[in-house]
């Protein structure tokens, strides 16, 4: 299976949640193709076209993730465009570093912080698959006034997690992969796939 991500964060929540199974995984790095175009204003197409994309470079089965974090507040932002939130130069550490603070800023007028991420999974047998395999998990929380910890990636520093009373970045990386969306999504597809859907 090759995983359609070059997102260093995915890839090893993928490699842990992968663990149990027999499924070699496979990084679309390793058949060094240039990343897919994610134009589309939903997370299930641009799943949809990640997926098909590293199919058909690969000539294998391929697994997306579209994920991002939405805000009421901001009207769904920034989600879909979670990664470049705050533009496309610099790094992805630099990226991540400047869309925290532009969503500090964006909330900073707005007392309703509530937040949740969404990550949708397509899974492709071949790149024309007219059968992919959709699975969605949601993540809930807030977002805090100041980033906490140095756990996981993008947004993680800003999530609290309600129920733990912690941002997800404070998280141990067992723990944020027993309860994310990344985690809730994979389950479903894991159900989907026993039961032959
Ligand atoms: P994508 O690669 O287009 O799916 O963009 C995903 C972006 O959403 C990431 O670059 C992060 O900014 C954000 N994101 C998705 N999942 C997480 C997560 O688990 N923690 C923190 N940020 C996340």
């Amino acid at each position: 299976l090759v995983l359609a991500s070059n997102n260093p964060g995915k890839l090893r929540e993928f490699a842990a949640l992968f663990a149990p199974f027999s499924i070699e995984v496979v990084p679309q790095s390793a058949f060094d193709m240039p990343e897919a175009e994610e134009p589309h204003c939903t997370f299930i197409e641009n799943a949809l076209a990640k997926a098909r994309h590293a199919a058909r470079l690969s000539g294998l089965p391929a697994l997306s993730d579209d994920s991002g974090l939405c805000v009421p507040a901001l009207g769904g932002e920034p989600g879909v465009h979670s990664a470049y939130y705050a533009g496309n130069e610099g790094d992805r550490d630099s990226r991540d570093t400047r869309n925290n603070a532009k969503l500090l800023a964006e909330l900073a007028r707005h007392s309703d912080r509530r937040a949740h991420y969404v990550c949708v999974l397509v899974l492709v047998r071949h790149a024309e698959d007219p059968q992919p395999i959709v699975a969605e998990g949601e993540w809930h929380g807030e977002i805090l006034t100041a980033p906490r910890g140095c756990g996981g990636f993008g947004y993680d520093p800003l999530f609290l997690v309600p129920s733990e009373n912690c941002s997800s970045a404070e998280l141990t990386a067992e723990a944020k992969n027993g309860i994310s969306h990344r985690a809730r999504a994979f389950a479903k597809l894991v159900e989907r796939l026993r039961a032959g859907i």
